[in-house]
């Protein structure tokens, strides 16, 4: 029956192109099965989701959708649906002009049904987004995605039936939906709202038609706490005083992995420590980690710490100030 695609994707008719894409990509990353998970009840959503964005998502498509929605809801509204038969069949009788909607045919496009069960049609196209860092965004990745398909179903192949029996298999239907893997990869430099396009791998061609096509939308996300610079990453880390004064040993999270950096007793507020060849790796070109020491007072001291300053405090004496620069 009746889809409202727009109650579909949550959104009000004559949204733009923009709101549209935003709402579907809301929508599809939370039904997203990898996500809501499996069961036949998210599968459902995510195709009808995704059934909407196909729709709404192509101009000509969209404005023959509006044009019938419109169209539907008006007799809805206005008439039930009996009368609204009888004013057809009437409009029939009265004047040549027939004119006999169909709902149900309306996506069965062209409306011969010959017509349609023997051309071949082109499968549906999917989109999925993947989310990268800044740094794998510079140095390039792969990234493994795995996304639900449709094919024909392999033991009736897609027939159906098996000696006259439904298939056990696919339950009649013809088809299955599996998980492929994909391992996307993603070349350095690649720009954010980029679009990968996998060919043939969205949904199955009907009909001997070729497949959809999968197009995956690139998002770079901002790391926290660290700043590139070219091929540098830069990175703030925090040490007490008493690590200042003593030395320590921090772990540092990189690009390739946890480093354990020394910091070297007396070291400075805003001291640079470089970390070579932790940086950023782009045309054989690698860049470094710099990392800024700053030194911090931990936060809640206990008061045996703070006894502690005071005993510093009485040792260092009066002549503290002459000692700091
Ligand atoms: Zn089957």
């Amino acid at each position: 029956m009746t889809k409202d695609y727009y109650k579909i994707l949550d959104i009000p008719e004559f949204s733009s192109t923009e709101e549209i894409k935003t709402a579907y990509r809301h929508l599809a990353r939370k039904w997203h099965p990898d996500v809501a998970g499996n069961s036949p009840d998210v599968i459902k959503k995510f195709k009808e989701i995704n059934e909407a964005y196909e729709i709404l998502s192509d101009r000509a498509k969209k404005a023959d959708y509006d044009t019938a929605r419109r169209f539907y809801s008006y007799a809805k509204e206005n008439h039930t649906q009996n009368t609204y038969q009888k004013e057809a069949e009437k409009n029939k009788t009265d004047d040549k002009k027939s004119f006999n909607f169909n709902w149900s045919d309306f996506f069965s496009k062209p409306n011969n049904k010959d017509f349609q069960a023997k051309s071949p049609q082109k499968g549906e196209d999917i989109y999925s987004d993947i989310d990268i860092s800044v740094f794998e965004a510079v140095s390039g990745t792969t990234k493994i995605i795995n996304m639900l398909q449709t094919q024909a179903c392999p033991r009736c192949k897609g027939k159906k039936f098996i000696n006259g029996a439904k298939c056990p298999y696919c339950a009649g239907k013809g088809e299955t939906s599996t998980y492929k893997r994909f391992n996307v990869k993603i070349p350095a430099g690649i720009k954010d709202k980029s679009k990968i396009r996998l060919a043939e791998e969205g949904e199955k061609g009907i009909n001997g038609g070729r497949n959809g096509d999968l197009y995956l939308t690139i998002h770079i996300r901002e790391p926290k706490n660290y700043k590139t610079e070219g091929l540098n990453i830069l990175k703030t880390i925090a040490i007490s005083p008493h690590e200042a004064v003593l030395g320590a040993n921090v772990t540092v999270p990189t690009i390739r992995g946890n480093v354990s950096l020394k910091i070297a007793p007396n070291t400075r507020n805003g001291q640079k420590i470089r970390l070579a060849g932790c940086g950023i790796e782009q045309n054989k070109k690698i860049g470094d980690m710099i990392v800024t020491v700053e030194i911090q007072i931990p936060r809640n001291l206990t008061e045996a710490e703070i006894n502690l300053y005071r005993k510093l405090q009485e040792i260092s004496g009066l002549n503290i100030r002459e000692r700091i620069e």
